[in-house]
């Protein structure tokens, strides 16, 4: 098993969406995984952030909504492995739905992907020389998880601020998702969409 290092944190995204890849060293995690038949963006990004592809150990997406999870099958042609929280599993087929033939989609296969629960996650990402671990923090969609670094970085995907949130039992939701990730120590958070900001930004109730 790797030491745990300082971890550092790049943004390849595009299209108004933030796709952060977690390094310790040259070991990496890819967090949210592209437009469907972008392939060409996501790997010139990759590759002018200074990051190799061979080195992503493991892309994950926080919920598949095409935005952050369109590439996902793609990416693992060419050797990125895809981990999935169980809780994500069954969103993975129903993504397709919500593609148009003409974005170019390549269905997600199911038998080849690495499957864990949150409790399993640490030990997963330990592997890889990352500190943290994955969590459910449904609100925005029901698959939704969060990537929460020890060192207080966390990867929120689509969770809104509460302000935001579209009605009551969503709002409980995403109340009880913030309070997850204060818990665990969260205090830098690295939306999906937009800049990166301190945990304490947000009115938790
Ligand atoms: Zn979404």
């Amino acid at each position: 098993m790797p030491p745990v290092v300082p971890v550092t944190v790049v943004n390849v995204g595009y299209r108004s969406t933030n796709y952060w890849v977690v390094s310790a060293g040259t070991s990496r995690l890819l967090i949210d995984l592209g437009y469907p038949g972008t392939l060409g963006t996501m790997l010139a990004n990759l590759k002018r952030m200074g990051v190799p592809l061979q080195e992503i150990r493991f892309g994950l997406a926080t919920h598949y909504h095409i935005d952050h999870a369109g590439l996902a099958q793609e990416l693992k042609q060419v050797g990125m492995p895809l981990l999935v929280l169980d809780a994500q599993a069954d969103a993975i087929s129903a993504m397709k739905r919500w593609t148009k033939p003409e974005d170019g989609y390549v269905d997600i296969t199911l038998d080849d992907n690495i499957v864990v629960s949150s409790a399993e996650s640490r030990v997963r990402l330990e592997q890889i020389g990352i500190a943290g671990v994955i969590v459910p923090t449904p609100g925005h969609s029901p698959d939704s998880v969060s990537v929460v670094l020890d060192d207080g970085s966390a990867f929120t995907g689509d969770l809104p601020p509460r302000a935001c949130a579209v009605d009551e039992e969503s709002g409980r939701l995403v109340d009880a998702s913030w309070r997850l990730l204060q818990q665990l120590g969260a205090t830098r958070i690295f939306p999906a969409h937009g800049p990166v900001r301190p945990l304490d930004t947000e009115p938790i109730i």
